[in-house]
């Protein structure tokens, strides 16, 4: 008989264990768990926001694919795991499983930040890009805020312990409106304040990046502000833990990020709710249970490129479970994001200063915001797949040879 294999979230992760194990078909049924009947690319909503990219451009449509293809495709949300019974719970059904992925992201938690609702905007859903880019439509400039919250992460397991797990998206959403504000004539009568958590911004990298960055805000008069943990919007100012605040009209948020609450519920979480797994990401506690993407403990910081790094090394050790591989995937955790500034610009950020400190690279140049394209271009079209592995082997060689290893 053959083995269920069950997936929860449809995101990086998810849907890269999917492809990844496909192949045995004849071996596993397969069952996706999402809440929507299409996967989020989550990247691509800055440019929603800010350029006017088609929000249907981010939503990859994959429920009517994935059942073409004979895959079971439940669209609800997972609300209990019974791992001592092999069995998730959706919208009062039960799925067994042999093997589980958990593979959900993280929450964005827009209500623990006091006047969210009412006065700020955000990057990371498609709901609330969409009402920033109407947003901008009437924005005639004034005072711009732009940060990340304070997220907390658990003590379970040993990984970098970050403020703020994604700063990037802080980094492309303040130059591509500066580089908004600047066409539509709008920046002279703006200012564009950025305030992080951490005591640095950008932790997860090393000094090249680090540099690049301020050496851009610099130019650009975007300001920088450390140290400081938000906790309140009003209709005039960001207002942070310390007492200080800023004056803002615009606030855009990278939320705080959560870990699902079923996942604690059910057992499976760490101290603060994330998945605790080894570094095969199978759950320390479970043999069958595996986690993936920003809901695993280990990924820091949380990246769409370590999400799908863990889903190869947990597809591998899968293999290995069945007898069908002899060797597990290493976990080699790297930073590795295109930063979109605007117009024809972008930085590509390559690094792993927080953990080997092999290589920490940032390369600016339009060649990059090609590539940014292309990657978006070619993820939505094939339904959430990733070009071939060689392909981005090959392009990785070619930015360390060119750029610099140590
Ligand atoms: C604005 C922004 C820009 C970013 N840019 C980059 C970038 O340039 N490069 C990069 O590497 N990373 C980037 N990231 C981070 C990246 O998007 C995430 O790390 C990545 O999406 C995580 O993948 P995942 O599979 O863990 O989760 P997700 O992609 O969030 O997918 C999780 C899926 O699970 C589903 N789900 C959740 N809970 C349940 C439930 N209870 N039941 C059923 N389904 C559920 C969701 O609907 C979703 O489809 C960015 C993030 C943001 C917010």
């Amino acid at each position: 008989m053959k083995k269920k294999i069950v997936i929860i979230g449809a995101g990086f992760g998810g849907l890269r264990v999917l492809y990844n194990l496909e192949k045995y078909k004849d071996k596993f049924d397969f069952t996706v768990i999402n809440k929507t009947d299409y996967s989020l690319e989550r990247p691509a909503l800055p440019e929603v926001a800010i350029e006017g990219k088609p929000v249907s451009k981010a939503q990859i449509k994959i429920k009517d694919y994935l059942e073409k293809k004979g895959i079971n495709f439940k669209l609800g949300e997972v609300k209990e795991i019974k791992p001592e019974r092999n069995e998730v719970i959706v919208d009062e059904e039960i799925i067994p499983y042999d093997y589980l992925i958990i593979a959900t992201g993280s929450i964005k938690d827009y209500d623990s930040i006091k006047g969210y609702r009412e006065y700020g905007y955000s990057v990371c859903d498609d709901k609330e890009a969409s009402k920033l880019y109407e947003r901008l439509k009437t924005f005639e400039g004034g005072n711009v805020v732009v940060g990340a919250a304070r997220s907390y992460f658990g003590h379970v397991v040993e990984a970098p312990d970050l403020k703020a797990p994604c700063e990037g998206p802080v980094g492309e959403v303040m130059f591509m409106i500066d580089h908004r504000l600047r066409k539509e004539g709008k920046r002279e009568k703006s200012s564009i304040n950025v305030f992080t958590p951490g005591e640095i911004f950008f932790e997860d990298v090393g000094d090249n990046p680090r540099n690049t960055v301020g050496k851009f805000m610099e130019e650009r008069g975007i300001k920088l502000h450390l140290n400081k943990e938000l906790v309140e919007i009003t209709d005039k100012e960001v207002i942070f833990k310390d007492g200080s605040s800023l004056p803002c009209d615009l606030a855009i948020i990278i939320a705080p990020y959560k870990a699902p609450d079923f996942i604690k519920e059910s057992g499976l979480g760490d101290d603060m709710g994330w998945v605790p797994t080894d570094r095969t990401m199978k759950h320390i506690k479970y043999d069958n249970i595996y986690a993936v993407g920003d809901v695993n403990a280990l990924a820091q910081p949380k990246l769409g490129h370590i999400a799908v790094m863990q889903a190869d090394v947990a597809s591998s050790a899968i293999e290995k479970q069945e007898g069908l591989t002899d060797e597990i995937k290493p976990f080699k955790p790297e930073v590795f994001c295109i930063m979109n500034m605007g117009g024809f610009e972008a930085t590509l950020i390559l690094s792993n200063a927080l953990y080997e400190n092999e290589y920490d690279i940032a390369w600016h140049s339009p060649i990059a915001k090609l590539m940014k394209i292309s990657f978006d271009e070619e993820y939505y079209y094939a339904h959430g797949k990733l070009p071939p592995d060689f392909m981005i082997e090959i392009s990785n060689y070619l930015i360390k040879k060119l750029f610099g290893g140590k």
